[in-house]
């Protein structure tokens, strides 16, 4: 077998508004609520061969409203709630940057603030993932235009979170693979997709 079916699809998961509710700037682990549909969903693409990781933007930390111990809390808090439940992510990625920031470390220009690539690129490296079989799903236009940036398969929005409103206001140059209603509807579509 060549060297290359080492690597596998992924799919690349925002967090807030897609695998647990918008809280907003998140800043107590008591609110972290997944959706219904999160456990079942990952469930059944980790059947279908995807790994799974979180992307997220948690600018929340150059703005000072939290700190990244806090983020990696979070992220513990959400694994040990669906390991729980039988599911699991694989990796976490978070992009702690805001170019208009308060914190001076975190305040400036990245790579890995979505629709930046930065955290796809750093996930693909650690977990040998093949970007060209993978997909990003997310309830923003700046989570599908990870999808172009990265060089993914495609970009699904989803109707959680802030999709609703995203889905009325279009983008220009952002094309979705997909518009679903949650994240267990993507979860469907992508398992038939190459079949
Ligand atoms: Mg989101
Ligand atoms: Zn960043």
């Amino acid at each position: 077998m060549p060297a290359m079916s080492a690597l596998a699809p992924a799919v690349f998961l925002d967090r807030d508004g897609t695998l647990i509710e918008d809280a907003g700037y998140l800043d107590d682990l008591k609110r972290i609520a997944l959706y219904p549909a999160t456990v079942d969903a990952l469930r059944v693409l980790a059947r279908g061969g995807f790994r799974l990781v979180v992307i997220t933007n948690q600018s929340g930390i150059a703005l000072g409203l939290f700190d990244e111990p806090f983020v990696t809390r979070t992220h513990e808090h959400m694994q040990a709630q669906l390991v729980a439940a039988g599911a699991a992510i694989d990796g976490y990625y978070y992009c702690p940057h805001h170019p208009s920031g308060r914190v001076a470390d975190f305040t400036q220009v990245c790579t890995c603030r979505k629709p930046g690539a930065g955290l796809v690129q750093r996930a693909a490296a650690d977990l040998q993932i093949d970007l060209s079989r993978s997909w990003m799903i997310g309830d923003r236009w700046s989570d599908v235009q990870v999808a172009t940036t990265a060089g993914l398969a495609g970009g699904i929005l989803v109707r959680t979170g802030s999709g609703r409103s995203a889905e009325a206001k279009p983008v220009d140059d952002v094309t979705p693979a997909l518009i679903a209603d949650d994240i267990m509807e993507a979860a469907a579509w992508l398992l038939r997709q190459g079949r």
